[in-house]
């Protein structure tokens, strides 16, 4: 019998490094293709995902027995802050209709996206996948976090009443190819990648917001792929599991570090200073991959600096069509 994995959100940053590990490991090997298996990248033009005829539509289609869900209304800190009913209105719209349709199609197994920012605004460090429901998110984006809090309460729900095999993933900050590097509204890194390439072009210097010294949790996008792949074909659990990246021993990067790498990766050499007049925000907020690294033994994460290179070269190579 065949498989068809139906990954929602299949055109975003993290659909396409799905994608690109699936065509690019070796066939039938950890994370690459196996026989019998369909893959399907679904967009928001395929299917809104937010209308639950469209959502039936495109099941009724595909049939998927597997479905990785990515889909979800993303943005910064300020379209957070300042859309939190349609963060959160949009999300739960979504993550409803596919998590129902998952269960009217007797999908064998789906595994849905979270994030870090779930986590209670007060609460022990490291956060860990028994802490998410112990507190208010922090209010910034108390819209969004609470659309994604709902999935795992979903996901017990579906469990206890229908049986179903749902859980997710709590990937920490991801960059990749693919990613949004809109200087308004993007993550830290693709953000500094933009600005960094301005800087270059315009002979400009390159400011780095803040002292560089926050630290922070990445994951590569192609390294999030394998592991996405790796929950939903050997991990059978309710419980979510937090993806983060690990760079050597370190499973944390400051700014610095970031904007060093990034500095050598686009070849800039111009002036580079730090606005200290600038607000850092917390100093670190680290997620234990403790469970993660117990549960899939062998595993090499890309190095911090061969993935920002790679990042930076998609960023160059595609400026006139990336999402800028
Ligand atoms: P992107 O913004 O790159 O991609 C979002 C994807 O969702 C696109 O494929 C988009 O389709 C699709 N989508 C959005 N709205 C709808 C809709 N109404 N109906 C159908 N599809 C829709 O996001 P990422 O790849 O960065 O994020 C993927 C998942 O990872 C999300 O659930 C996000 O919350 C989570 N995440 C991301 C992190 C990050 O740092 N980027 C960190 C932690 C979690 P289209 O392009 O066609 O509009």
């Amino acid at each position: 019998m065949s498989t068809v994995i139906l990954v929602t959100g299949g055109t975003g940053l993290v659909g396409k490094a799905i994608e690109y590990v699936i065509e690019n490991e070796p066939a039938g090997s950890r994370f690459g293709k196996r026989p019998n298996e369909k893959w399907i990248f679904a967009s928001s033009s395929e299917a809104d995902l937010r209308d639950p005829a469209q959502t039936r539509k495109l099941y009724e289609k595909y049939q998927p027995t597997h479905v990785i869900h990515l889909a979800a209304l993303v943005g910064g800190l300020f379209k957070n802050m300042k859309y939190k009913l349609t963060f959160l209105r949009e999300n739960i719209l979504i993550n409803d209709n596919v998590l129902h349709a998952s269960y009217e199609h007797k999908t064998q197994k789906l595994v849905s996206c979270l994030s870090t920012c779930v986590f209670p605004d007060k609460v022990e460090y490291p956060l860990t996948e028994l802490n998410i429901h112990n507190g208010p998110p922090h209010e910034s984006n108390f819209g969004y976090a609470h659309a994604k809090r709902m999935v795992d309460v979903q996901n017990h729900a579906y469990k206890e009443e229908f049986g179903c095999n749902f859980t997710s993933a709590i990937p920490t900050n991801v960059f990749g190819p693919h990613d949004n590097y809109d200087l308004e509204d993007s993550h830290v890194i693709p953000g500094l990648i933009h600005k960094c390439y301005l800087a270059k072009k315009n002979k400009t210097p390159f400011v780095v917001s803040g002292t560089g010294k926050p630290l922070r949790q990445f994951i590569y996008s192609r390294d999030l792929a394998k592991l996405f792949i790796w929950q939903l074909r050997e991990y059978d659990d309710v419980e979510p599991v937090i993806l983060s990246g690990r760079f050597g021993e370190d499973e944390e990067v400051s700014i610095k570090e970031v904007a060093d790498a990034i500095v050598k990766a686009v070849g800039f050499q111009g002036s580079y200073t730090f606005d200290t007049s600038r607000a850092d925000g917390q100093y670190r907020k680290p997620a234990s991959n403790k469970k993660l690294l117990s549960l899939i033994g062998d595993f090499k994460f890309t190095p911090f600096e061969e993935a920002l290179n790679e990042s930076v070269q998609w960023f160059l190579e595609n400026y006139n069509n990336a999402r800028i």
